[in-house]
């Protein structure tokens, strides 16, 4: 996609002595703004022949695109086609074509055309006429520097202006600055406390396999990312159509779903603790900080405690560490207080993902206990992934869930 630098001129005297407020450049940039279009300047000026054409000239000497708006109407005080015509240094045509059909619409009116709507019917050398539908005043499009350069005139009334520039100016732009026809929008909505594939079955075929929006599943060990991606012809519509999918994922994981986009499951976990006035122990055997290390600031702020061991002690004949770390859990929880407790009987650091349970963790709220295990080295890279995710996720569904 093409760079493109584009300036607004907003023409009318009634805009400078503040009788109206220009409302259609704020519409206009918009419109660039969702075309990916750069713009850099907006300038005012009044109905002025020399001074519309300073605008312009100074305009098209740092500008790719030059959009005006007013000052095409019928009247003397209507200068925008002889300033356009004195800077780009090209003579005003008339064109028989333009005054009829300016005089069909007049007839369309019931009304008579006046010898001054013949001043419409003249537009700078050259010019690509776009014709206006819904008004009298013809719009235009000069292109100077071998077509390098664009210099597009619209009219005032904001009506007119919208329409002409949404219908016809928009297709021209995209074709003539290889903008790309559309624009792409995306969400990210972030779910824990949920495995893919269960995110996946509860999410259903019809939004996983829908083609816009799209549904992707991004899977980070206890946390899930689902991303919608949307693409329209401007961001409005994107942002529109990804909010109806949200709708619909909400209604079937918005349970599991945490936040959005750059929002942490630390902060998720954390909040919630503090709406219920509760604390959090951490118990953390024979791991690294997998835990706690994520909580730094709450921990040095004293909202979470977090209790270090070498390595777990000797477990009781045929015990198992899943057993085990459920139990150093609950012995902890107190009321108010819920606990993380994670242990690994090796500290080898490598992966023997043969091997079951050498690594497992608890999770303690009130009445509830959940625990996972896990096969490899609770100092391997592989516990480093999941375990501190998956305890914070668990927690903070046991959280979500704790209505008492
Ligand atoms: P017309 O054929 O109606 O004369 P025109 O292109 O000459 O159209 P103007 O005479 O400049 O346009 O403005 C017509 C009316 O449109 C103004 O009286 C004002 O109400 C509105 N208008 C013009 N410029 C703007 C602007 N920049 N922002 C909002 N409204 C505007
Ligand atoms: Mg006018």
């Amino acid at each position: 996609m093409r760079n493109v630098n584009a300036e607004i001129i907003a023409v009318g005297t009634e805009i400078l002595l503040g009788e109206i407020t220009d409302t259609n450049s704020v519409w206009l940039a918009r419109q660039l703004r969702d075309l990916g279009i750069n713009l850099y300047f907006m300038t005012s000026v009044g109905d002025n022949t020399g001074r519309i054409a300073d605008a312009v000239r100074i305009a098209l000497s740092r500008a790719d695109l030059v959009i005006m708006c007013g000052g095409l109407g019928p009247t003397v005080d209507d200068m925008t086609r002889d300033g356009v015509a004195l800077a780009t240094d090209r003579p005003l045509e008339f064109q028989q074509h333009l005054l009829d059909s300016i005089a069909a619409r007049f007839e369309g009116f019931r009304s008579r055309m006046t010898e001054n709507n013949r001043r419409q019917a003249f537009v700078p050398q050259d010019a690509l006429i776009v014709e206006n539908p819904v008004g009298t005043a013809p719009s235009f499009i000069v292109e100077i520097a071998d077509g390098d350069k664009v210099v597009l005139a619209l009219p005032g009334v904001p009506r007119e202006m919208k329409f002409l520039f949404s219908e016809k100016i928009i297709p021209y732009l995209r074709e003539k600055f290889q903008l790309g026809g559309t624009v792409i929008r995306a969400l990210v909505l972030k779910a824990a406390g949920i495995g893919e594939s269960m995110l996946d079955d509860a999410l259903g075929k019809d939004l996983l396999e829908g083609s816009n929006p799209t549904i992707g599943l991004a899977a980070h060990s206890g946390q899930v990312d689902i991303r919608i991606t949307a693409k329209a012809d401007t961001r409005d519509l994107a942002d529109a159509m990804i909010a109806t999918t949200e709708t619909l994922v909400r209604q079937r994981v918005g349970e599991h779903i945490f936040g959005t986009n750059e929002d942490a499951l630390e902060d998720a976990v954390l909040t919630l603790l503090r709406a219920q006035g509760l604390k959090l122990h951490i118990i953390e055997t024979g791991v690294p900080p997998l835990v706690s290390g994520r909580l730094k600031a709450a921990v040095e702020a004293g909202d979470v405690t977090v209790v270090t061991r070498p390595s777990p002690e000797v477990l009781a004949d045929g015990m198992r560490i899943r057993d085990a770390v459920e139990q150093a859990a609950s012995q902890a929880a107190q009321p108010g207080t819920s606990v993380i407790a994670v242990t690994s009987t090796d500290a080898s650091g490598e992966d023997h993902s043969d091997a079951d349970e050498l690594s497992a963790l608890a999770v303690v709220l009130g009445e509830s206990v959940v625990s996972r295990s896990y096969g490899f080295s609770g100092a391997s890279d592989m516990a480093r992934q999941f375990m501190g995710t998956w305890s914070l996720s668990m927690l903070w569904r046991l959280l979500k869930n704790n209505h008492a």
